[in-house]
């Protein structure tokens, strides 16, 4: 676009306004058959790269972290994460079909957006740090009751807290029995155990070790989800790559990520709980 029409915009429409703009800008030029975003339905010929290399993503082959080609949608700005998530949400919940209480930690925007505006869904949002969430949480030390939400997402928060066994336990406390959490982390699958120290504290050491600043471990997969499982969630992992069209298969037709498992953890209903549920389902 000519700069002097982006000065033009710029000075004379609302924010809401240029973003409209913007996105339809933006749609109009990447518009294609190769991608759909699940997201906000661009059909694209293309997806842009994000996130940054580190050798350390290199050396231990890191799935869900570094430099991606084919990443974020040109339109809404999704990434890899949020649409497999939200695939998983629509094809295999029914979060949104019923009245549901949502805990969304660290929330992605677009997924955010999305399941705020879903009619049944009486969404939080929560984050420790960052200022546009509903609730400021420290979620090895979550301020709601036993057995509170129905489903709970929190995608790359785990590897940036020291007692993540901690932060699991008050995950699995705080969702009601028969309920699931998404709990996504970067890992590796070339190594047997976690690497974590924690004498390495400064952010130049940290990002050595772990590939990002603020990262406080390297998770090897299996340890990852035995500590789910110790923590007491049993857990499944779905490898969208090995599902249908629902989740773009056979040729990608949503830019997932490659090898990007999904790692969901389920609380077991109690028999009480369980008897309760089909009593509805009977009624
Ligand atoms: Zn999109």
């Amino acid at each position: 676009m000519k700069r002097s029409l982006k000065t033009l915009i710029e000075k004379t429409t609302p924010p809401q306004v240029r973003e409209h703009l913007w996105r339809t800008y933006r749609r109009w030029i990447t518009r294609g058959d190769r991608y759909e975003c699940p997201l906000c339905g661009a059909r694209l010929k293309t997806l842009w790269p994000r996130g940054l290399s580190h050798p350390v993503l290199k050396k231990y082959d890191i799935i869900g972290g570094g430099y991606r080609e084919q990443a974020s949608c040109p339109v809404c700005g999704s990434t890899e994460r949020e649409r497999l998530v939200y695939l998983f949400i629509r094809h295999r919940t029914d979060i949104l079909q019923r009245p549901v209480h949502l805990l969304h930690v660290a929330p992605e925007p677009q997924l955010g957006r999305l399941l705020q505006a879903a009619a049944q869904v009486d969404y939080l949002s929560a984050d420790l740090y960052v200022e546009n969430v509903m609730v400021k949480m420290d979620i090895t030390d979550i301020p709601y009751p036993d057995d509170h939400f129905d489903a709970i997402i929190c995608n790359h928060v785990l590897e940036h807290v020291p007692d993540d066994r901690r932060a699991l336990r008050e995950l699995y406390r705080v969702l009601k029995p028969g309920g699931w959490a998404i709990l996504q982390v970067p890992y590796s699958e070339r190594i047997p155990t976690s690497i974590e120290d924690p004498t390495i504290t400064t952010p130049e050491d940290r990002a050595r070790h772990f590939g990002q600043e603020d990262h406080v471990r390297i998770y090897a997969k299996a340890d990852y989800l035995a500590r789910m499982a110790d923590a007491g969630f049993r857990v499944e992992t779905l490898r969208w790559w090995e599902e249908g069209p629902a989740f773009g298969n056979p040729d990608n037709r949503f830019g997932l990520m490659p090898r990007e498992t999904l790692f969901v953890g389920r609380k077991q209903a109690s028999r009480a709980t369980a008897r309760q549920y089909r009593r509805k389902s009977h009624a």
